[in-house]
């Protein structure tokens, strides 16, 4: 395999390098948060009024982002995705993408944003070498959006959408949050507007993740509940063939495209290569996970490269988590953390975490 460059040096990745966890799934995609803050404040995932912030000297610099995502690209990782909380409040994200872009072995790059600052930014990640973004977008009703997100950019978002759109952004998503009673009657109305964009809507289950504090299984419409809706109003539905993507795809009959991520009724954990870096350095195996391992700390501490390849390599080799999958066999299942716990500790929270 090619050789990678990691703190200046040069290391030869070899198969042997690429570690395997304990149910032989390979690292592969690496999810990194830049930071914890978010402009709005979705129901589903930051439902509190109040917050507990990680402290600012923690949070990583771009350099040493550069230098732990050369560690996990040396260990097989070749896809990297920058999330956040929102991830255009970072400031300079620009320059971080620029370093990213230009790592070959990196052969998906791209962004998940709530949209809001994008027609701002887009042209500057575009510049970056930015090609490919996934926008949040829950419902095409303003106001539905004002109750939803507790705060009223709709249409900034929308026209964030339109812009990466006229820059000629490929492969754009639209990530929709569904919860029964909120925007499950847009399923079809989604699609449309993804139609028109061009981009893929894909429907996600409401987790019972972190800041998911008012989280109930009752407000969960399920992939197959999905399904159905649409069936009635399109007719037969094909399933396309699955690929290591956790959106089950589907195509209507007028040819149109769609993705379902249904993490909570059928979760994907077998086949799961993700993990995720916070803000502040902490890298977490599983979404459900209580605990993390600490990077930024011998990253800090002058851990030469060989240091951090191994813990890297030999955490990810003890690694047996399947969160959803243990999730989905509780019975009476709640939200994961309550809001106390959360305020004790932001890393379980979906905004530190990145989604
Ligand atoms: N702020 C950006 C955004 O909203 O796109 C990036 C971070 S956000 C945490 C990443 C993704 O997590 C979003 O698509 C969001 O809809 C999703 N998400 C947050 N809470 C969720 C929940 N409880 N269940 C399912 N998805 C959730
Ligand atoms: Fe909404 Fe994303 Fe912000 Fe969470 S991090 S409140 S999903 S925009």
């Amino acid at each position: 395999m090619a050789d990678q460059s990691v703190n200046g040096d040069v290391v030869d990745k070899t198969e042997s390098d690429v570690p395997l966890d304990r149910l032989g799934r390979p690292l592969g995609d690496l999810r990194i948060s830049v930071t914890d803050r978010c402009n709005l404040r979705c129901r589903y995932c930051m439902p509190e009024a109040e917050y507990t912030w990680l402290p600012r000297a923690d949070l990583l610099t771009f350099k040493e982002i550069d230098v732990l995502v050369d560690v996990f690209v040396s260990l097989g990782v070749d896809k990297i995705r920058l999330t956040g909380g929102e991830p255009l409040l970072r400031r300079d994200l620009p320059d971080l993408v620029e370093v990213l872009a230009q790592k070959s072995a990196v052969r998906d790059l791209a962004m998940t944003t709530n949209g809001v600052l994008l027609v701002k930014h887009a042209q500057a990640l575009a510049n970056a070498g930015l090609r490919r973004v996934t926008v949040s977008l829950d419902t095409l009703r303003p106001e539905r959006f004002k109750t939803l997100a507790q705060r009223d950019h709709h249409q900034e978002v929308l026209d964030g959408i339109a812009e990466v759109s006229a820059l000629g952004f490929v492969g754009t998503k639209i990530d929709t949050v569904v919860m029964r009673g909120t925007n499950d009657d847009e399923l079809g109305n989604l699609i449309e507007f993804g139609r028109s964009v061009p981009a893929e809507v894909r429907f996600i289950e409401y987790m019972d993740v972190g800041g998911a504090s008012g989280w109930n299984s009752d407000l969960v419409v399920s992939k197959a509940e999905m399904l159905r809706s649409l069936t009635d109003r399109y007719g037969a539905i094909e399933p396309l063939v699955r690929t290591a993507a956790p959106a089950s795809r589907f195509r209507l009959p007028d040819g149109a495209t769609f993705g379902i991520v249904s993490s909570t009724t059928e979760p994907f954990c077998s086949s799961c290569n993700r993990s995720r870096l916070t803000a502040d350095g902490m890298w977490y195996r599983c979404l459900y996970a209580l605990r993390g391992t600490n990077l930024r700390e011998p990253l800090r501490s002058n851990a030469s490269r060989e240091e951090l390849r191994s813990l890297v390599a030999g955490t990810w080799r003890a690694r047996a988590d399947q969160g959803a999958v243990i999730r989905s066999r509780k019975k009476d299942r709640g939200a994961l953390a309550s809001a106390e716990e959360l305020k004790a500790d932001p890393h379980l929270e979906m905004h530190t975490r990145g989604g």
